[in-house]
């Protein structure tokens, strides 16, 4: 790792690749069971104790004051289980530039005008479908996805904005509805620019659960990974404008008003040689990738030389997946 002296130190690794955010995984506990997910690379493990909301925001607070990271976000297992989100945001808000949250949604309509009160900027919403059963199939529940709809509106009324649409495109599933869902980001954006469309490859990774339910086969995950470059192919051929973000170079394509951003991951070499964050995981580790759990970093304790120390060492285990 190369650290910059400057106003503010800068967490750079051995590949040049500066930490501009972190991901804190707060919960493992999910009230949904979608088919795919990796809960941010933890998997389905054993339900320990979950890192406290003292040592989230100590190591948010040492990230911004110490190396001037002051972009975050919260996920999970599902981050609007943890009963204190809105004290760990209000903990924050006076140092941090950007707070947000990835949530299944359904309950949103709940907390979001709390939320936004407590200082959260925006969220990301997973919504794979808009069909019911098929809603209903991928998450393994029932009943949720009209209370996802409404907690989506709750969100754009309390300025959790742009709210970002996630879905995970999975072949033969609901690869047919990105038209669907672009005209419902269209829809939302009736009340304002409002929404966006993030469409996600599906990273088929080690926890997935076998498929059950409605005509279900016994497949693998390997069986639903969509054709992602003529997805791509195809925003880019209809697309007014595209744009490249500099995380992990995500394009967004600007289509009939819709904006489209792409989350592509898998065999993307320039997807890692962009990786600008660092992952905690719900029980107090730094997770220097998504898809290795083999060079974790536990922090132990809120003293702040401790923190800073720890993810140093952590730098020194960043490599790109894809590309090395
Ligand atoms: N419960 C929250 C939610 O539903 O957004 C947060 C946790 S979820 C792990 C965070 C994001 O990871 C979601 O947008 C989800 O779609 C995405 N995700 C989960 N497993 C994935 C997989 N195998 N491939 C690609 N994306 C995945």
């Amino acid at each position: 790792m190369k650290s910059v002296k400057g106003e503010k130190e800068r967490l750079i690794d051995d590949y040049g690749r500066e930490i501009r955010s972190l991901r804190f995984s707060i919960t493992n506990r999910c009230n949904l069971n979608c088919i795919y997910c990796h809960r941010e690379g933890e998997g389905r493990r054993e339900l320990g104790e979950e890192i406290s909301a003292e040592l989230v925001i100590e190591i948010a607070r040492v990230a911004s004051g110490y190396f001037n990271i002051r972009k975050i976000k919260f996920s999970g297992g599902e981050p609007l289980l943890r009963d204190d989100l809105v004290d760990i945001v209000q903990g924050m808000r006076d140092f941090e530039d950007d707070i947000s949250a990835t949530t299944n949604g359904v309950f949103l309509k709940k907390y979001a005008a709390e939320l936004a009160d407590a200082g959260m900027d925006r969220v990301n919403v997973s919504l794979d479908s808009l069909k019911e059963e098929r809603y209903d199939f991928i998450t393994s529940s029932s009943n949720n996805l009209p209370k996802v709809i409404e907690g989506i509106y709750s969100a754009i009324d309390a300025g959790l904005t742009p709210v970002k649409l996630n879905m995970v495109l999975l072949k033969g599933i609901n690869d047919d509805e990105i038209v669907g869902m672009m005209d419902f980001v269209r829809e939302c954006n009736k009340r304002g620019e409002v929404a966006i469309l993030q469409l996600i490859e599906l990273i088929p990774c080690f926890n997935h659960k076998p498929l059950q339910g409605p005509g279900a086969e016994p497949h693998t995950m390997l069986n639903y990974e969509a054709d992602f470059y003529g997805v791509e192919a195809e925003l880019k051929s209809k697309a007014s404008a595209i744009k490249t973000r500099r995380l992990q170079h995500r394009r967004k394509y600007f289509v009939d008003g819709v904006e489209v951003e792409v989350v592509h991951p898998i065999d993307n070499t320039e997807f890692c040689a962009n990786c600008s964050r660092l992952r905690i995981t719900s029980d107090g580790k730094i997770k220097p990738c998504l898809l290795r759990n083999d060079h974790l970093v536990p922090i132990e304790s809120v003293d702040e030389r401790h923190i800073i120390n720890k993810l140093k060492l952590a730098m020194r285990y960043r490599e790109p997946f894809y590309g090395r």
